[in-house]
Order: structure tokens, then C-alpha cells, then sequence
């Protein structure tokens, strides 16, 4: 034998060992394959803690103690609705600049309604309904998935995906390879011919299974016994909404149909067994460039409007919401591995408790009807100002005045804008009644002043801000609730960034919705998107 055998073999079985260590050793890459934006729609901050001993190991908890938690992260503007929400999620900008102003703002060009994804000019594919009429051509700049796509000379690639079509589209951006939302009147996953003429095979093949109806033959029930459920109200609160087709707001709740299914748990289930459909059969993640999948879960929101952030119905659609979200990263663990994938959650507005339910606790708040307001308003200047329809549109706490009667009739706007204050700062529930053509002549805490500024378009807004006093909002009834309002509640939502080079730590310093994009481009090395004011947050990443 070779008297330099075992030396020879010792070599060998070092070298052996050390690429087998290596192999194992999982390798963070320097741009992450794959990008999962998730929004949660309607999620208060408060949610992640209130219920965090009933979240599982795998969902919430998981990103809140393996990843960078900014816990004081807000909205920077008003109003705070889904669609602006989203734009700004993934434009880095404000309604001011971004041109979404509302979910849906008057049009004084057409003097008609015009909801934030409106498209006429394209159509359905995928049902024979009007749902598809959609895309994201109101949306003024670009989205930092858009940025990603031509920073990549369109190698990378980015699908939004949503129960809500607005949802979907304005995070896909105008550069999308693909949006998906979820058509109620057939039960199916849609996009518009904005995108494509048919859809893929793999969506037809999800579509044919009809995974929503399953849902509708069993009832809504607590995944918990209902005693368990320690951080709610009792089931029957006179304040909650029924569903549709039923007596009291309580469980067992029926699930009639698939407009039903929206406000109930398994709508988040179908959009994330959706979302897990579209990363295997698009193999996202794991082509040359990095790729981007945009999933925006909205029963949250519904289930929020109709029982209130103190429901068990709340408490039950967020433990299953995080069961979801635990089967998501686990799957992204097995298809991509944890260290490939960038993962961010956040929500596109938060929510005000029950007016109803804060007056039960002696907190203030009430409801003020704005349609209500708006056609007293109308009268008072009638009779002030003679005949003629003065008030021509109001939505989002905003007035819209009639400007060509005021031309035609030669009344001043100033004038009309003295007798509407004094008329409208009288009424229960009013805090202020600001002019927004004359935004610093407002006595408004500099705070609030900017959240107004960033939130008004030129273009898309009204005259006049109604800013409600905190805890009241516009309803008929006392039942349910909203949000939209300048206040913590609706501004004061989770950020979470989570895999890849994220590093497991939190911050309480103050961040905002439009950094979310700015950070996204830094980490990328990207150009941010073009309306963007947001900054990149420090302190996330591993050095
Ligand atoms: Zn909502």
C-alpha cells in the first residue's frame, strides 16, 4: 500500500465532508427569486397581539418572530379605503400624486360615479358577467412591481391575486403579466381582457374543480368552542349585521351564496389555495429573474363591516385567516425554501369599532348619515342662495359644489363655501369643515393637515372636507361599521417583512405605508416607482 495513504485519505474524507457541509449550508442569494406581498384587508395593528395565544406556530407568529415587525406603521393620508390603500402599498405614493383618491370619487368630466379600477373598454374573461370590466388605468404611476418588470426588461414576473378586483390589479400595476379576482356571480377566478384574450389552462382547470362550493354547503362554524373565543363580545350583539337570508347574527352562520362566501373565512381559504395554485403553475420564483406574487385576502374586510372588530365572527376569520397564512409559508418553505423568498404583510386600512359598541364602553361615537348631509346642505342653500342643485356629488366625506351654477348664477365660491361651514359645523358628530382650495386658511393641526394634503387629487377630489369627530362615521343605521377616517384606528396597521435576508427584530420608530415600496426598490437596487415619497426603512436586513 501507499505509505501516503492516509494522509491521501484523510484529504479525501476532509474534502468530502467540507462540500457536503457546504451543500447544506443554505446559501441566501443576493436578490431574492420571489417577492409575496400579502395585504390583509381591514387589519387594525391591534389584531396581531389581541389574539396572538390563539395564532398557531406557522402563521402570524412566524413572521412576527422570525422576521421585522415596525410596529408604529401608518397611513399617511385621507380617506383610508381599500383602493387607496393598495395604490400606495405598491406606489410608494398618495392619492395626491397617484390619482387613487377613493374607491370610488366623482367625475366632473363625465359628472358621473368612477370607481378606482373602472375600465369600459375592456371586458370579462373568464364569465359572462360585468365583473371583468376592470383594470388599472386610474391609477396615474407606476407600482414598484411595474419598476420590477422593467428593471428586468420584463424577465421578471408578477401576478396579483384577490377576492377584490381592486385588490389585485392596482398591486399587479399596469405592467402585470397577470390579475385574477373572484367573479360572485359565477363562482369563478376572472381577469380582464386587459391582461390577456382567455385564461391560462391551469385557471380553467382551478375553475372547473369549483373550489368555492364547498363553502356554501356547510355552514360558518367557530373553529373553537365558542367559550374559547375570551377576547370577544357574546355571538348576539344587537349592533351586528345579519347575513344575508338570516334571523340573528349568530354561529352557525349559512353560507348562502358566493357574494355570501365574501363575508365569511372561506374566502381567504380559496384566495390563498389560489395563490398556492398560481406559484405551481407558474413555477414563480424560480426563473432567472425574481418574480412577484401580489395576494390581497378581503373577507377580513367584509366580515369587519358587518360584526365589528369585537366579534367572534372577527376573532374566528383571523385564527383561520392565520391557519392560511401558516399552510402559505409552509408551502413556500418546501417549493422555494425560506432564504429565496421575501415576504411583507400589511393591511390597506384599519377599522373603527362599532359606534354602538364604543357608547356601550362610554366611549364617544355615533353615526352622521353623509347622503343625509349632503341633501340638507343642498336645501340650506336654496334657500340661502335661490333655486338650483348647488351640491352636485358627495362621497368620502367630501363635498363636490355645483360649478357651473355658481359661474352661471355669479355666486362666489367663498361665499358658498362660509354658508356650508356654518351649516354643516352644527351638525352631531362634525369636527371640522375644511376648504380644500385654501388648505393652510384651515385651523387644522399641522398632523392632521398633511394627512388631508397627501389624500386630496386636484383633479378627483372634492371642495370640501367633512372631517368627522373620532369614532363617528357616515351609516343610516347603528348597525356595523367602517373606516376612511383620519384617525389612528384607520391609519395604524401591521408591517411585517419576513425570509430572505430579513433579520428577526422589531421597531417601534415611525414608518409608513409608502415606504414599503421605497424599501422594496432599495433592497432590489431598483428605480421606486415614479410617484414615490416613501423611504427606505433602515435596520431590516442581515449585513
Ligand atoms: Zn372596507
Amino acid at each position: 500500500m501507499n505509505k501516503y495513504f492516509p494522509i491521501a485519505m484523510i484529504l479525501f474524507v476532509a474534502s468530502s465532508f467540507t462540500s457536503f457541509a457546504q451543500k447544506n449550508v443554505k446559501q441566501t442569494p443576493e436578490k431574492p427569486k420571489l417577492i409575496v406581498g400579502i395585504v390583509v384587508d381591514q387589519m387594525r395593528f391591534d389584531y396581531l397581539y389581541r389574539y396572538y395565544d390563539k395564532y398557531s406556530k406557522g402563521g402570524f407568529k412566524r413572521l412576527m418572530q422570525e422576521g421585522y415587525n415596525c410596529k408604529n406603521n401608518h397611513y399617511s393620508y385621507v380617506p383610508t379605503y381599500t383602493g387607496p390603500g393598495h395604490a400606495s402599498i405598491y406606489t410608494g405614493s398618495v392619492p395626491a400624486i397617484n390619482g387613487i383618491a377613493g374607491n370610488d370619487w366623482y367625475d366632473r368630466d363625465s359628472k358621473k360615479s368612477m370607481y378606482c379600477a373602472e375600465d369600459t373598454t375592456v371586458s370579462t374573461v373568464g364569465s359572462t358577467s360585468k365583473a371583468g370590466l376592470m383594470s388599472p388605468r386610474n391609477l396615474l404611476v407606476t407600482t414598484i412591481t411595474d419598476q420590477l418588470r422593467l428593471a428586468t426588461n420584463f424577465g421578471s414576473r408578477v401576478i396579483g391575486i384577490s377576492q377584490k378586483d381592486r385588490g389585485s390589479i392596482l398591486p399587479a400595476g399596469h405592467t402585470a403579466n397577470a390579475s385574477y379576482w373572484f367573479d360572485s356571480a359565477s363562482g369563478n377566478w376572472i381577469t380582464s381582457t386587459y391582461y390577456m384574450k382567455e385564461l391560462p389552462s391551469w385557471v380553467k382547470t382551478v375553475n372547473d374543480k369549483r373550489p368555492a362550493d364547498q363553502y356554501l354547503k356547510q355552514p360558518w362554524t367557530p373553529l373553537l368552542p365558542l367559550s374559547d373565543y375570551t377576547e370577544s363580545t357574546s355571538d348576539n350583539q344587537p349592533y351586528e349585521r345579519s347575513l344575508p337570508g338570516e334571523e340573528a347574527p349568530v354561529f352557525p352562520h349559512k353560507i348562502a351564496n358566493y357574494e355570501v362566501l365574501r363575508t365569511s373565512p372561506g374566502g381567504n381559504t380559496i384566495t390563498k389555495d389560489f395563490a398556492i395554485d398560481a406559484l405551481k403553475n407558474e413555477q414563480l420564483g424560480k426563473g432567472k429573474f425574481t418574480d412577484f406574487l401580489a395576494v390581497s385576502f378581503s373577507s377580513t374586510d367584509y366580515v369587519g363591516h358587518s360584526f365589528g372588530p369585537n366579534s367572534i365572527e372577527a376573532e374566528d376569520t383571523y385564527i383561520r385567516l392565520d391557519r392560511d397564512i401558516e399552510q402559505l409559508l409552509t408551502y413556500l418553505d418546501s417549493y422555494l425554501g425560506k432564504e429565496n423568498v421575501l415576504v411583507f404583510l400589511t393591511a390597506d386600512h384599519g377599522v373603527a369599532n362599532i359606534a354602538a359598541f364604543n357608547q356601550s364602553v362610554n366611549i364617544p361615537a355615533g353615526m352622521q348619515d353623509d347622503r343625509k348631509i349632503g341633501k340638507a346642505l343642498d336645501t340650506h342653500l336654496k334657500e340661502k342662495l335661490g333655486e338650483g342643485k348647488w351640491i352636485e356629488y358627495a362621497i368620502n366625506d367630501q363635498i363636490y359644489f355645483n360649478n357651473d351654477l355658481l359661474a352661471s348664477k355669479g355666486v362666489k365660491y367663498e361665499t358658498v363655501f362660509e354658508l356650508t361651514k356654518a351649516f354643516i359645523m352644527q351638525l352631531e358628530g362634525v369636527a371640522n369643515v375644511v376648504d380644500l382650495h385654501n388648505l393652510s386658511a384651515n385651523l387644522v393641526p399641522d398632523y392632521q393637515l398633511g394627512k388631508i394634503k397627501n389624500g386630496m387629487n386636484v383633479k378627483r377630489s372634492g371642495d370640501v372636507y367633512v372631517m368627522k369627530k373620532p369614532n363617528w362615521m357616515s351609516g343610516s343605521s347603528m348597525m356595523g361599521t367602517t373606516h376612511g377616517s383620519i384617525y389612528t384606528n384607520d391609519t395604524h396597521v401591521p408591517l411585517l417583512w419576513y425570509g430572505w435576508k430579513i433579520q428577526s427584530k422589531y421597531t417601534t420608530q415611525r414608518t409608513e405605508i409608502v415606504d414599503i415600496s421605497a424599501t422594496l426598490a432599495a433592497l432590489l437596487d431598483i428605480q421606486e416607482p415614479n410617484g414615490c415619497v416613501g423611504l427606505p426603512i433602515q435596520g431590516m436586513v442581515k449585513e
